[in-house]
């Protein structure tokens, strides 16, 4: 199974993908643990270049094509010899965020991102994506005690609250497919909640 975990800045995506992984372990499956922009060496090069503050504006095309580009070595080099090993893939953000980030964030034409996934993916999307959720200024409120901003850490409270939108959006889509997690709630909760939505994908 392809697991995904998606989130706006400081929702805690890094401490739960962490206590994802760590469930998964205590399971009697195959699994590995990655993720986006990055996952093989030359994607990791990419998203050093995607995240890197510059001064040249970077153009949302070159920002989207990027994205698409280290995704297709990671997927095809990576996640997809994966599950057709039978290992479960947990990815941290994967194609929804580009939605969210390129499409609802920056603005870039949802048509023109669906053409770029199927050209990369073809109609491979992963089984699951968990989504933990909460209000921008909250998010941004936490994120920013970490210093050390990336490009698009340092964007707006208006920015992130479109990328959120469109999480919910597509969550609202396809309730099978997503599972939100109000991250506003303490630790234990949502960690409790991702507990139950991990039993009901491993044991199903
Ligand atoms: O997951 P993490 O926060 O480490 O992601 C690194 C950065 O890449 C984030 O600031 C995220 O906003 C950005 N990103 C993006 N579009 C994507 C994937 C990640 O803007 N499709
Ligand atoms: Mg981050």
């Amino acid at each position: 199974q392809f697991v995904t975990i998606e989130g706006i800045e400081g929702v805690g995506k890094t401490t739960n993908v962490a206590f994802v992984a760590g469930l998964l372990a205590g399971f009697n499956i195959e699994w590995v643990r990655t993720r986006e922009p990055g996952g093989t060496p030359m994607a990791e090069e990419i998203r050093d270049l995607l995240l890197a503050p510059r001064d040249e504006v970077v153009d949302e095309t070159t920002e989207l094509l990027l994205m698409f580009a280290a995704r297709a070595q990671h997927l095809r080099r990576f996640i997809l010899p994966s599950l057709a090993a039978g290992t479960w893939v947990l990815c941290d953000r994967f194609t929804d965020a580009t939605y969210a980030y390129q499409g609802g964030g920056r603005g870039v034409d949802t048509a023109r991102i669906a053409q770029l996934e199927a050209l990369v993916q073809g109609d491979r999307k992963p089984d699951h994506v968990i989504i933990l959720d909460a209000p921008a200024e909250l998010g941004l409120a936490r994120a920013g005690r970490r210093g050390g901003l990336d490009r698009f850490e340092q964007e707006t409270v208006a920015f992130f609250e479109r990328v959120r939108q469109v999480y919910l959006d597509r969550a609202a889509d396809e309730p099978q497919r997503y599972h939100i997690v109000d991250a506003a709630q303490p630790l234990d909760v949502v960690q409790g909640q991702l507990a139950s939505i991990v039993q009901h994908l491993v044991t199903a």
